[in-house]
């Protein structure tokens, strides 16, 4: 599992503190609370790695985590964390810078190479996710969805959430957009999710 290698490199705020292209990154979004910090400390097998996306003053920034493998080290492979969105708190020109920087990071980041969305399986393609998943396949890059938190619905309800988002999610972006159910909780879909990631990342 390339994925328990992880560890924080650095937060870039701005264009110029983004890693140099000429690797495979993966960039993860979800809306505050959707369960994003423990899919991805799930995917690492690691209990805190994703907390520092969440300190203070890094929650509007891309948080990179370092899994390259000892014999890519030209090639580095990043896990990206995208701020958290839907915090009211955040003061409408923050909202915008970061805005500005995400879709100029989507539009242009050459080492992109795909996009995980972690949604809530009871609270689906909020306007956020839907906006991200746009921005991904507007670049023709594939976009993931993570239904987690699947361990608070019976087997049943979890069918009938996925079947109805692929079904959406079809309509509006096409085959180039996935889904499955997941929980970090009881691990369910956590190899299914690390298959889709890698797999874009060439390893
Ligand atoms: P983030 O803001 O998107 O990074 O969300 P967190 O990973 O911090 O999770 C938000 C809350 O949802 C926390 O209380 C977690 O314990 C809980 N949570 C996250 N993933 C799961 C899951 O798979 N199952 C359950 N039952 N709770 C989860």
């Amino acid at each position: 599992n390339p994925f328990v290698r992880a560890r924080y490199l650095l937060s870039a705020h701005t264009p110029k503190q983004l890693p140099p292209e000429g690797g495979a990154e993966v960039a993860f979004a979800g809306r505050s609370n959707a369960g994003k910090s423990s899919a991805l400390n799930a995917l690492c097998q690691q209990n805190a790695l994703a907390r520092v996306s969440k300190t203070p003053g890094r929650t509007q920034q891309l948080v990179f985590f370092d899994m390259t493998p000892p014999d890519l080290a030209d090639h580095p492979r990043f896990l990206v964390d995208l701020p958290g969105y839907g915090y009211a708190k955040v003061p409408q020109d923050l909202q915008a810078h970061w805005q500005a920087f995400i879709e100029r990071y989507f539009q242009t980041r050459e080492s992109l190479k795909g996009l995980v969305v972690v949604m809530d399986i009871r609270h689906p393609l909020k306007d956020y996710d839907r906006q991200m998943i746009g921005y991904a396949v507007e670049r023709g890059l594939p976009a993931h969805g993570l239904l987690t938190k699947a361990d608070k619905l019976g087997r049943g309800q979890q069918m009938q959430q996925l079947n109805a988002v692929k079904r959406e999610l079809f309509s509006a972006f096409g085959d180039t957009v996935s889904v499955q159910t997941f929980s970090a909780e009881s691990k369910q879909g956590v190899d299914e999710a690390r298959a889709v990631v890698a797999g874009w990342m060439g390893l």
